[in-house]
């Protein structure tokens, strides 16, 4: 994949995307993005657009600007997906 405005190839990397959400700022931290070294315009995946909305949708009730690690939000996604009988405990493991 290449950038669409210098034309460089873009390298995969991580950043601290910056979302708001009822005026409120969200950064996700660990956002798996496309990167342009050359000009620094970053590209996000539909999927993972996708899941950044999930992430935002279990922030309704922020009143602050607040950081999220996208990694640790898919780890614990993968971990209720694995195990559905863990749920009931599943606060009270991770917290
Ligand atoms: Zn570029």
């Amino acid at each position: 994949m290449k950038c669409v405005f210098c034309g460089n190839q873009l390298t995969k990397d991580t950043q601290t995307i910056e979302r708001r959400i009822n005026n409120h700022l969200i950064y996700i931290k660990n956002v798996p993005v496309d990167l342009c070294n050359f000009c620094g315009e970053v590209y996000v995946d539909d999927n993972i657009v996708s899941e950044m909305n999930q992430i935002l949708q279990k922030q309704k009730q922020i009143s602050n600007t607040i950081t999220v690690d996208f990694k640790t939000f898919r780890e614990q996604s993968a971990a209720n997906f694995n195990d559905v009988s863990r749920q009931n405990h599943y606060n009270l493991v991770t917290t």
